[in-house]
């Protein structure tokens, strides 16, 4: 039902927003479809919208007997009277942006609300109906917008090119649609077309959807709540900013919002964690409990303001150094995705700690630990780092020089083997899958062998023209690593599983194991040749090269003619 509100009621309204340029009218038609439960909303626009606007929705479709109704000011079925003021979950419920349109354009809006088939065409030309007719079409809306401000001369003289008027829209609609990844979007214009998002299972999937790969590969999931709030999306990981400043979006209980408090709050927080002259991406939506926000009835709804901004604070502090596998709020941590919280700069001990710290549920697992403090007492002291690729210690009177990469290797495939002896290794799914367009060669390759590359813990499907999904992998490889580390393996040849497991085993200690030419802290040095030393047998690497080289103080003194 379209209610005509009461004065009393929309007075207390802030006042509407004129349209302004095409992007204004986007704005209002897509709100409208997303309230009336559109799943899919199709833009359009010619001229960059000063020659047609046309939005289709397939939501619930206007009253049929009140369509004009709807176009009348202040008429809305969203809220009756001040007491649902506050109750609002839609995003507009003024009452007045259809009339505001139609006060400054043509527009036909065809619209159905059964299944049958049965809708109604209605044409506004100078701010009244003057046509209406049946029309056949399925359950949902279409709005078409034209000769904007045909009697707003200046309006229209302050509109930028068709190519601008174009992308504020994109960037509108791109932004908008992260925080409502459900719904699937499209625009297009004469030229193109310039978005086409599918319905999205969740945020994450969206934000690669809109950025695409190379951006959502620097993030990491955040998944929080607390007393309340909820805070979900994504964030730069620790040392992943980018150069580019625009990768900071908010929604505060559904609504997009440009607020300087959040954007101050979470720099603050990440900037710490990645180099001074990036900038972090952080793309959440918060869920603040009723009351924590100012039940909002500003017509522009961009800025908001937080009943406790300490609270606020305090939430996205744990929320954001959750997700970034930072150890100060252990208890709160929640992480719906798998081992990528892994950092580079974190690695060893501090990889230990992040995956120690993930949810029960979550199948990752340490990499390097597990191997313990069983050498209590170094018999060893690190000297310092060679060429950033030799770790030189002093061990048992001798001079040791440590090849880093095949001792870390060597570590990785003993643990990964002994993980495998106990059973231990589980699967972990991917957020995402990922993606790996095969050759024609490596698609036989693969049906050669896909039973027995699966019982090592992958999950793939293969979709027709060679594009392979692999939904989850063995826990010990690092996201970063999968696609790389299958490829490889879809080279192996083997006779039996056996062997099959020990050539995975070994490339992927191998393509996880620090390499050359890379520096290592003090106690990233003592980690490897303590968890090094341990092992039986540690001269070699698992394929059988030296690892270290050692020298006697005999053989050196020997050298320098002392002796
Ligand atoms: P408001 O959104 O503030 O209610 P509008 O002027 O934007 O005011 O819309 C008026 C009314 O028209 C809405 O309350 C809704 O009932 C109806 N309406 C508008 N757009 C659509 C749509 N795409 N699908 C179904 N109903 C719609
Ligand atoms: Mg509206």
């Amino acid at each position: 039902m379209i209610y005509r509100l009461p004065a009393e009621v929309y007075l207390k309204i802030a006042a509407g927003e004129v349209i302004e340029r095409p992007l204004s009218v986007v704005k209002e038609l897509v709100e409208n479809s997303i309230d009336a439960a559109a799943k899919k909303v199709e833009v359009e626009l010619l001229g960059g919208g000063k020659k047609l606007i046309k939005v289709k929705d397939d939501g619930s479709g206007f009253p049929i007997g009140e369509i004009e109704l709807a176009f009348e000011r202040h008429c809305t079925s969203k809220i009756k009277s001040l007491q649902d003021l506050d109750s609002v979950s839609t995003l507009g419920f003024r009452g007045e942006a259809l009339s505001s349109v139609i006060e400054v354009a043509d527009l036909r809006v065809c619209s159905s609300d059964n299944e049958r088939g049965e809708g109604i065409s209605v044409l506004f030309e100078n701010r009244s109906a003057i046509e209406r007719k049946t029309v056949s079409m399925p359950r949902g809306t279409v709005i078409e917008v034209y000769n904007l401000f045909k009697q707003f001369p200046v309006r229209l003289k302050f509109l930028k090119s068709d190519q601008y008027e174009t992308r504020l829209i994109t960037e509108f609609l791109a932004s908008f649609f992260l925080f409502h990844f459900s719904k699937a979007v499209s625009l297009k214009t004469e030229k193109k077309i310039i978005l086409d998002y599918q319905q999205a299972g969740n945020i994450c999937e969206r934000i690669y959807q809109v950025f695409g790969q190379e951006v959502f590969r620097q993030l990491v999931p955040v998944e929080f709540s607390k007393d309340g709030w909820q805070v979900s999306g994504m964030v730069s990981a620790v040392n992943k900013g980018f150069l580019r400043k625009d990768l900071q979006y908010f929604a505060v209980n559904g609504r997009l919002v440009k607020d300087r408090l959040l954007f101050g709050i979470t720099k603050n927080i990440l900037q710490q964690y990645i180099e001074k002259s990036q900038n972090a991406a952080v793309i959440i939506s918060i869920i603040a409990p009723a009351g924590e926000v100012d039940a909002n009835i500003h017509p522009q709804k961009l800025e908001i303001r937080f009943r406790d901004t300490q609270k606020l604070f305090s939430v996205l502090r744990q929320a954001l150094l959750s997700a970034l596998g930072i150890s100060e709020y252990r208890s709160s941590y929640a992480c719906s995705g798998s081992s990528n919280v892994a950092q580079k700069n974190l690695w060893l001990e501090k990889d230990a700690e992040i995956n120690s710290r993930t949810n029960p549920e979550s199948n990752s697992q340490p990499l390097l630990i597990g191997l313990q403090e069983e050498f209590a007492e170094h018999s060893f002291r690190v000297l310092g780092q060679y060429q950033n690729s030799y770790i030189v210690a002093e061990k048992d009177g001798n001079l040791l020089i440590v090849d880093q990469h095949n001792a870390h290797e060597r570590i990785l495939f003993e643990r990964f083997k002994k993980r495998k002896k106990e059973s231990a290794i589980t699967s972990v799914r991917t957020l995402l899958p990922i993606v790996i367009q095969l050759s024609a060669a490596e698609i036989t390759h693969l049906e050669g062998k896909r039973t027995e590359i699966e019982e090592l813990g992958f999950e793939l499907e293969l979709f027709s023209a060679g594009t392979l999904s692999i939904k989850s992998y063995p826990d010990f490889l690092t996201i970063d690593t999968v696609r790389e580390i299958f490829l490889e393996l879809l080279q192996t040849d083997f006779t039996d599983q056996e062997q099959l497991w020990h050539s995975f085993l070994s490339t992927a200690a191998c393509r996880q194991a620090v390499k050359a030419n890379t520096v290592l802290s003090l106690s990233e040095q003592e980690e490897i040749l303590k968890n090094l030393f341990v092992l039986d047998n540690y001269q070699l690497c698992p394929h059988r090269r030296p690892i270290v080289v050692e020298t006697t103080l005999q053989e050196i003194e020997k050298k320098l003619k002392r002796r």
